[in-house]
């Protein structure tokens, strides 16, 4: 089934009609998280609906409901099971007709007494005349039920089986009926051009990609969920944005907690991530605090594994503020820290709920950062998108100079190569070894200088050139694909000479390289320009690109 409104699936119709039953099943057959506003709201308030009926009244119930619904809403990939009287609210009813497609289980009231008769988490129906009762909440609801409904289905099902599969049948008919609308017409589609969806089952997540995107307090609000939220960033990110992030968040009454960690690489270690940790334990920070990266990768790493650590994971978002970080580090899940022996050594893989890259933030970065970042878009067209790699090369003036709108281009097709990549092979099965083009070489210069001398993205970058050197010398592509990736490098204002390591350290320093397999280096090539071949390489071939690309 084609994704459509966001991924959600939204259950409505009086109470009994059977959402949560249903919701459940149908959330397992499509593989997507089952959640329940009434469960979410007991969570949150930890009192039982009733009681909170008996306490507040139903009108602050309402309130209630209506801003969990609103957060729940804003999540993707979810089968949401509504309260009976959500509907009553406008702002929930425009809400889930944007969000999601709404089911309507439409029950009669003979079969919703059969099934609520000897249940007591009812307070609408504690009243001497249920059936009166439901034949009113009925007259006044039904209505509502149908302006929002995409599709209407009736409970009178001999089991939930069967519901689950008239729900399913009906649920493909409509993704197609969608699917033709928008073939023949320009029917509107509900995802902007630069929100892009990663696409995995019930982890996906969608990342939003534009200029000005911290300015849209309610669109940070939306994403970031729970009453708690530890926002983590560094000393030079956190005078720049922090505020910008933390006061729509506390505007909407969230408590935030601010967690600003030293910067640099050299503090991407156990000891920050335990400052991380004292600072969220020390503020009794929740299971369902959701944990922000406001920085680079380096932050953006940390947090992450932050997250998945901290009472055996809390949710994550990623707030990217580097170039690297909007299109390669906060797309795929891999979060981690360095080990004194060895970098992003520890580590686990973890899906952020929302990835939000404001493309505006670029405008403080420091050019050789910038560079660093456009090293692996590069790498990103090379391996993966012929047409993407014309494109730079038509528009990399823009970038260096940091045109928005080009910006957002390049940053938008790079997230959608890595997270097709992803999708494919999460856990680096096979094919998110292509990743690694220009990263042998790359590794073999960062380790050979000392880590920080050069950028990760400019070794990976003179990494590149020597991996379409190597190429050209196994006849994968011509002497023209290879100038036009060195050409292309040095556009981005990347080094295209290597430093001169010696033969024999160079030779060393890739048989190392982690990603090496019983002892012969698998170089990513290109085969040809805008493929990726993965295989060993002679070693007369591999002598003479060293000799070729190294200045002395
Ligand atoms: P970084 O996080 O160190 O950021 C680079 C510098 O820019 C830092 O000094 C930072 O404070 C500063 N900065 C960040 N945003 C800024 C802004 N908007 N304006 C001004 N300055 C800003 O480095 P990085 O290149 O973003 O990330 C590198 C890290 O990412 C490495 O640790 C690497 O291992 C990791 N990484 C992870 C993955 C992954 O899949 N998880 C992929 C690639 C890289
Ligand atoms: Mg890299």
């Amino acid at each position: 089934m084609p994704e459509t409104k966001n991924n959600n699936i939204f259950l409505v119709g009086l109470m009994g009609s059977g959402k949560t039953t249903i919701g459940r099943q149908l959330a397992k057959r499509l593989g997507k998280r089952f959640v329940d506003s009434d469960h979410e709201i007991e969570a949150r308030t930890g009192a039982s609906i009733p009681l909170i009926f008996d306490i507040e009244g139903e009108a602050s119930f309402r309130r209630r409901e209506a801003e969990v619904i609103r957060d729940l809403s804003s999540q993707r990939g979810i089968v949401l099971a509504t309260g009976g009287g959500a509907v009553l609210d406008a702002g929930t009813r425009a809400r889930l007709v944007e969000r999601g497609t709404v089911i309507y289980l439409r029950a009669h009231v003979n079969s919703i007494l059969q099934r609520t008769a000897h249940d007591k988490n009812r307070p609408l129906l504690r009243t001497p005349d249920p059936r009166r009762t439901l034949e009113l909440l009925t007259a006044q609801r039904e209505p509502l039920y149908r302006e929002v409904a995409h599709l209407v289905i009736d409970t009178g099902r001999p089991n939930v089986q069967s519901m689950v599969q008239t729900i399913l049948e009906q649920l493909a008919a409509l993704a197609r009926k969608a699917a033709y609308a928008s073939m023949t017409a320009s029917s509107p589609v509900s995802i902007s051009p630069f929100t892009l969806n990663v696409d995995l089952g019930e982890r996906s997540y969608p990342i939003a990609i534009g200029p000005g995107l911290l300015d849209d307090a309610d669109l940070v609000v939306r994403h970031v969920n729970g009453r708690q939220v530890a926002i983590v960033t560094n000393t030079t990110v956190a005078p720049l944005y922090l505020e910008k992030v933390a006061a729509p968040l506390r505007a909407a009454g969230r408590d935030v907690l601010e967690i600003i960690l030293p910067d640099g690489e050299q503090y991407k270690t156990w000891e920050s991530l335990m400052q991380v940790f004292d600072a969220m334990l020390a503020h009794q920070c929740d299971r369902k605090t959701t944990v922000v990266a406001l920085g680079g990768g380096v932050i953006g790493d940390m947090a992450g594994f932050a997250a998945a650590s901290y009472m055996r994971g809390v949710p994550f978002v990623q707030i990217p503020t580097t170039l690297l970080a909007q299109v390669d580090s906060s797309v795929g899940g891999k979060t981690g820290l360095n080990h004194p022996l060895g970098k992003n050594m520890i580590g686990a893989f973890y899906q952020p709920r929302a990835v939000l890259a404001d493309t505006s933030t670029l405008a403080t970065l420091p050019a050789r950062e910038l560079a660093a970042g456009l090293a692996e878009v590069i790498k990103h067209g090379a391996i993966l998108d012929a047409a993407f790699f014309d494109w730079l090369e038509e528009n990399m003036d823009k970038l260096v100079a940091r045109d928005p709108a080009a910006l957002a281009h390049a940053i938008a097709r790079s997230c959608e190569i890595k997270a097709d990549v992803v999708r494919r092979d999460e856990r680096e099965g096979g094919l998110r070894a292509v990743l690694n083009f220009g990263h042998t070489f790359g590794h073999a210069i960062e380790a050979g200088l000392g880590y920080g001398n050069w950028l990760h993205g400019e070794a990976v970058g003179c990494g590149m050139v020597m991996a379409a050197d190597l190429s050209q010398r196994l006849g994968q592509i011509d002497a023209a694909q290879a100038a036009r990736v060195k050409a292309l490098v040095a556009a981005a204002g990347l080094p295209v000479a290597a430093p001169d390591l010696g033969t024999a350290r160079w030779l060393e320093l890739m048989q190392v390289d982690k990603k090496n397999e019983g002892g012969a280096i698998r170089f990513i090539l290109l085969k040809p320009l805008g493929s990726p071949s993965i295989g060993p390489a002679p070693d007369t071939d591999l002598l003479a690109t060293l000799d070729a690309c190294v200045a002395r």
